[in-house]
């Protein structure tokens, strides 16, 4: 086993990784820009060293990552997600300077981080893929066009490279389709440095469901069930339950052969997540493979009881699994909400600031994987998400409840957070019932708005009240 790792990342992440490197006993180093300065995991970390003035520039750069990381002693270098996570080059240079990369093979990440090839390589094992094309390079206008109209209008261009629900257009008619590639490629370039873009057919209303994937250095892959990650705004993920409430046993178990498989194929080692698309006659397409841990692998570990990050850092010191597929079984269910540093009420502008006041949810299985403390100023450079509440119940109606009352609880002043866009999520009958799809809050963003000012007016008349709202649901099923 390690006796040393070095984080690169920040935020809840890098917090995360360091209580698993405490759990193991083996030191963190952790790393950090000027504007990080006060953040926890400078703090947390047994070791900490300033890699940039810039904001982002040191999280970004390899040489520098692994100058400390050989400075300081550490043996492997824990990427997070984001960042450099699942950047094929970076993972190189860590093998070749002798260190460990916790995560899958560089030649893996290199091949599953490319859709167009993780397309092509699942096709090729005779795992359904959405209907789509190879990337969209030298191809002229007429070509592309053909193309969408083969498919059938509305079609999606994705970049081969993305991540992150950036760099994703969806087409509904022709007259969109050049000017939607145009800005497509725009954007890949920008975030991924490669404007790679390919068209796939949109499907209607799916639900996302993903499998996390487990899988050690000598070929042997489990997969720790799915998660129902359909409640997204612009295609990122808002709120996510494991297992799905809204999945039956046979398609779970079809799907979860799929994911096994695709790990096997791409001779993958380490965490994962293989996510799929579900129609509504529930036929199920690869969309892609994650590489590296995902935000919200934590729904994962409190309906398996295994810890993730610590088994991500066992598997690449090497250790054998010893899991095997049929002992692995959901306990209830788990729900997260991803608390966003955001305005919803402006188009979730970010809203970084001061926190003048934080309390978080507290109780039984609530558990709070965060990065903010009280006074803490969120700098204006990072992602917006600053705290992942998670739930865990006997079933999905008691988790459910469970979530409200924890959202509730959550108290975060000083800046905007969706905290009561999510609440209001949560509250939705369709959302008890288990009845979303992916476009869940566009059809009724205006009504998840309207309900919040509704609802603080509830809270603040139970405040003055000094009543405990909590006891007052009207729905107690049980
Ligand atoms: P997916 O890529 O399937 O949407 P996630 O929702 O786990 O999966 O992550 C979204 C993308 O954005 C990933 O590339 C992840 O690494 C990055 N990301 C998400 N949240 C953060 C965050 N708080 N800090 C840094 N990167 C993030
Ligand atoms: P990213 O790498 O940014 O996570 P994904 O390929 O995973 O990109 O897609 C992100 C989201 O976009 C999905 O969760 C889904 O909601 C939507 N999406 C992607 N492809 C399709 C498709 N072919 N049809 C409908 N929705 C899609
Ligand atoms: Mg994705």
């Amino acid at each position: 086993m390690f006796r040393k790792i070095l984080i690169a990342n920040r935020g809840e992440i890098a917090l995360r990784i360091i209580r698993a490197c405490n759990d193991l006993n083996i030191q963190s180093v952790a790393i950090y820009s000027q504007a990080d300065e006060q953040s926890l995991h400078v703090k947390m970390a047994n070791e900490a060293y300033k890699i940039s003035q810039d904001p982002l520039k040191g999280y970004l750069d390899p040489d520098a990552i692994i100058e400390i990381a050989k400075k300081s002693g550490a043996q492997a270098i824990h990427p997070g997600y984001g960042f450099l996570s699942e950047n094929a080059d970076f993972a190189y240079k860590v093998c070749g300077s002798g260190l460990v990369f916790i995560g899958p093979a560089p030649g893996v990440i290199a091949k599953m981080g490319d859709k167009n090839q993780a397309r092509n390589l699942m096709q090729e094992n005779g795992i359904p893929i959405v209907p789509g094309t190879l990337p969209l390079n030298n191809n002229t206008q007429a070509e592309i066009k053909d193309f969408a109209h083969k498919i059938g209008y509305p079609i999606i261009l994705k970049a081969v490279a993305g991540g992150g629900g950036r760099g994703i257009r969806v087409v509904f008619d022709e007259n969109q389709l050049m000017d939607s590639l145009e800005t497509c490629k725009k954007e890949a370039k920008a975030f991924f440095k490669n404007d790679e873009v390919f068209m796939e057919k949109y499907i209607q209303n799916p639900r996302h469901i993903e499998f996390q994937i487990l899988a050690d250095n000598y070929g042997n892959v489990v997969h720790l069930l799915e998660r129902d990650c359909s409640i997204q705004r612009r295609h990122q993920k808002l709120l996510e339950i494991a297992p799905s409430p809204s999945i039956s046993e046979d398609l779970r178990r079809r799907m979860g052969a799929a994911a096994v498989m695709a790990a096997k194929v791409s001779g993958y080692s380490n965490a994962g997540t293989v996510e799929f698309l579900l129609d509504d006659m529930n036929c199920f397409y690869f969309m892609e493979m994650n590489t590296r841990i995902q935000v919200e692998h934590g729904v994962t570990e409190e309906i398996t009881g295994l810890d993730l990050v610590a088994r991500q850092i066992r598997i690449a010191s090497g250790e054998l699994l010893e899991l095997h597929q049929n002992h692995i079984m959901p306990q209830g269910f788990s729900i997260e909400a991803r608390i966003n540093a955001e305005d919803a009420h402006r188009d979730f502008a970010p809203n970084p600031g001061k926190i003048t006041e934080y309390f978080p949810a507290l109780g039984p299985c609530v558990r709070i994987d965060s990065c903010i403390y009280k006074d803490y100023v969120i700098p204006p450079y990072y992602d917006s998400m600053v705290a992942k509440v998670i739930v865990r119940a006997s079933s999905y109606d008691l988790a459910v409840n469970k979530m409200i009352r924890a959202l509730k609880e959550f108290k975060v002043e000083g800046i905007r957070t969706t905290t009561d866009f999510l609440l209001n999520i949560c509250k939705e009958r369709n959302f008890r019932r288990g009845d979303f799809d992916t476009s869940y809050i566009q059809t009724h963003f205006d009504r998840l708005l309207v309900q919040e000012a509704e609802d603080s007016v509830f809270i603040a008349i139970t405040k003055a009240m000094s009543l405990k709202y909590d006891l007052e649901l009207p729905f107690h099923k049980e």
